[in-house]
């Protein structure tokens, strides 16, 4: 990538750590057994996914028999959602908890769940800050309530739910509990005791791990009806030669970005802070989209009131600033995106919808350049309306 490059699309996907990298190195072509040949080459590949396996446990407070690795964070929230509504639905119970916001992996999935399998989904809505109201899921329950999801962190405005408090709720009432913290990895605490879920996903490549491995956390005891059959590979959950390299790869990303979390969330939201006062102030008609304290450390997401999101994007991209808008294309005609319409935000706001994630490669250097930049690039976008 060209050096003077800003790249703040931190929650798109992290470049891979050089740490990471050469931790994943030997898994290729050294140790290359497949983990159920029970010979020596076969038993050292086993071995690092032991490992890597007791990391990730001790890093979300759990029982590595409680882990399972998966192909991406997508994966393990289907095989999530999916596998405890079908084993609900098995029992009787057919109703599903969500939230209007959730990314596609479970929003798409419970739709199918609700227009194929005969499952009723009840959306609990946001606040204008894109919070739910943990009281709202308690009186959205029913007695054949099979599964509350809620993401722990969204990845469009970065608002921080109240996970904990829902995880209390949902114990309480014996209803197993989802949450997709694919956004939250390298940020938040993962400790599945304190946030009281029972099921919590993870993606490596938004932590500076590599693309295309996830984790799926399942509490012992949670029923799930497997979605994909073949092999015994992660206790059934995820069958399938297992892929080392990776899985070595997602678990010291994650031992990497626990470790170093409390600076760098320091270093990188005293860094965001500088940039949203800087936008507000610099740009007219403009506000910041998701909770103003109850948000990602790295996540900075704006809607200019009057100006195409996408514009915005595609200018800053001339000028080597790359972000990321909510809003999509889907016929044509530009949508507002569905996050910020859960919000309540107006549409000639939401149209204008921008957000900037920050990394461990941005600089006090980069949050001068877009600030810099952005006011002249808005300017001129709504000059020519
Ligand atoms: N959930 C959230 C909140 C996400 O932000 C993403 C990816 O952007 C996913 C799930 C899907 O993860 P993956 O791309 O690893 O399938």
């Amino acid at each position: 990538m060209n050096k003077s490059m800003v790249y703040l699309d931190h929650a798109a996907t992290t470049p891979v750590d050089p740490r990471v990298v050469e931790a994943m190195q030997p898994y290729w072509s050294h140790v290359y057994g497949n983990t159920s040949s029970i010979h020596t080459v076969g038993r050292a590949a086993l071995k690092a996914l032991d490992e890597a396996r007791r990391t990730v446990a001790d890093i979300l407070s759990c029982h590595p028999t409680e882990i399972v690795f998966t192909g991406c964070g997508t994966e393990s929230d289907n095989l999530a959602v999916r596998g405890v509504a079908f084993a609900g639905q098995r029992a009787g119970r057919r109703h599903i908890i969500t939230t209007p916001v959730e990314h596609h992996a479970v929003g798409a999935t419970v739709e199918q769940l609700d227009e194929m399998f005969d499952f009723d989904v009840t959306l609990v809505p946001v606040d204008g800050d894109g919070r739910v109201n943990p009281d709202d899921i308690a009186r959205a329950i029913r007695p054949d309530t099979a599964l509350i999801s809620v993401m722990y962190a969204n990845n469009e405005v970065g608002t921080i739910q109240s996970i904990a408090e829902i995880g209390k709720i949902a114990r309480a009432r014996r209803i197993p509990f989802h949450t997709d913290a694919v956004q939250a990895g390298g940020a938040l605490d993962l400790s599945v005791e304190k946030l009281g879920v029972d099921l919590l996903a993870l993606a490596a490549h938004k932590f500076y791990g590599p693309k295309g491995v996830g984790v799926l956390y399942i509490r012992r005891g949670t029923e799930l009806v497997q979605a994909m059959t073949g092999g015994g590979h992660e206790r059934g959950h995820r069958p399938g030669t297992v892929n080392v390299a990776e899985i070595v790869g997602l678990a010291t990303a994650l031992k990497l970005a626990q470790e170093s979390r409390e600076s760098e969330n320091a270093r990188v939201s005293h860094l965001r802070d500088k940039l949203v006062v800087g936008v507000l102030e610099r740009v007219p008609d403009v506000r910041l989209t998701g909770h103003p304290t109850e948000r990602l450390p790295n996540s900075a997401s704006f809607a200019f009131k009057g100006v195409d999101g996408e514009s915005i994007l595609l200018t800053l991209d001339l000028e080597g600033i790359c972000v990321s808008t909510g809003s999509a294309c889907t016929t044509g005609e530009t949508e507002p995106s569905f996050v910020l319409k859960a919000m309540g935000l107006p549409r000639e706001w939401a149209l204008g919808s921008v957000r900037m994630t920050l990394g461990h490669a941005t600089t006090e250097a980069d949050v001068e350049r877009v600030l810099e930049v952005l006011p002249a690039v808005v300017e001129r976008l709504r000059a020519n309306r």
